[in-house]
């Protein structure tokens, strides 16, 4: 097997501490597997996207010694592909067209006595899933979901398991307000590109299993993954733009190689002596090698 791997940022702005690990990580990964590693803009949720938050976080990756080995790929050109892949869904009965809104979610949830909590999605509760709702503009379409432990392994976190059912239920493909989700995309993505490995933040763990659920019925192949650690921001809460995380700075070189030198801490890597990020990077793909040895 050939490794490929690849880092997908969302380009809702600049590459900060956090999303930089993600990036060192997967590049690193498929270094130590003599892989081909890729980036694709992941810019399907075209309101909070921009093209010069793309073409800057490209900038601060190549600032970083870090390059694309085949051409971009950028969401937002890709509709076709999704197209596609929902239309075998549809024959395959595996999604439904849906009407709910978040609102008409949180009062189906309260009719049970359920209120919603602050920061916290309820599972869909299969409202539309038994009316056969023409799919039509301003209506979402979701993916079916019976299973109740889906079980897989993470080279990090190890064995894991979640009732996709519970946990999520059925989710989202089609936005209503007219746009792909990243579910979908994602898998399409991750098989049009024969990725054979991904590596990426923590925080997306939980969405791998409905990703394999979708990788099932569209009879794609599962790639293994790795999800890295995150960065916290002081608060102990996920770094984010929202709390106030900063943007990797590579006004200079040695800003760029101090920006990697953190990024490669979080990753428990040593520090590298070296004076340019080229070497650094090649001094922890030897370390990083050791580390998580070699899947493929
Ligand atoms: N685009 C996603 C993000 O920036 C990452 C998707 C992935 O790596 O699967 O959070």
């Amino acid at each position: 097997m050939s490794y490929r791997g690849r880092f997908a940022p969302s380009p809702t702005g600049p590459l900060h501490a956090g999303s930089l690990v993600a990036a060192l990580a997967s590049w690193l990964d498929a270094k130590a597997h003599h892989g081909v590693w890729l980036v694709r803009i992941e810019d399907v949720d075209q309101p909070r996207c921009s093209v010069d938050a793309a073409h800057h976080q490209l900038a601060q990756l190549a600032a970083c010694g870090m390059h694309s080995e085949e051409p971009v790929v950028w969401q937002s050109q890709r509709s076709n592909l999704y197209q596609e892949a929902l239309d075998r869904l549809k024959k395959l009965q595996a999604v439904y067209a849906c009407q709910c809104s978040r609102a008409a979610i949180a009062t189906a949830w309260l009719a049970q006595g359920i209120a919603s909590e602050r920061h916290k999605d309820r599972p869909y509760p299969g409202s539309c899933r038994g009316l056969s709702l023409p799919f039509r503009a301003g209506m979402s379409v979701r993916f079916k979901v019976d299973e109740t432990a889906w079980a897989w392994h993470d080279r990090r976190l190890g064995d894991q398991t979640q009732n996709v059912a519970a946990c999520v239920g059925d989710f989202v493909l089609w936005r209503r307000d007219g746009l792909w989700a990243y579910q979908l995309a994602v898998v399409v993505d991750d098989a049009a590109q024969a990725i054979t490995h991904v590596v990426r933040g923590e925080d997306l763990a939980d969405n791998t299993p409905r990703q394999c659920l979708l990788q099932q019925a569209l009879g794609l192949p599962q790639p293994t993954y790795l999800h890295t650690p995150l960065v916290l921001a002081e608060d102990g809460a996920k770094l984010s733009k929202q709390n106030g995380a900063q943007a990797v700075e590579i006004g200079s070189p040695e800003q760029a190689l101090a920006a990697l030198q953190s990024a490669a801490n979080v990753l428990q890597l040593q520090p590298s002596q070296a004076a340019t990020c080229a070497q650094a990077l090649a001094e922890w793909v030897m370390q990083w090698r050791d580390q998580w040895g070699t899947t493929a």
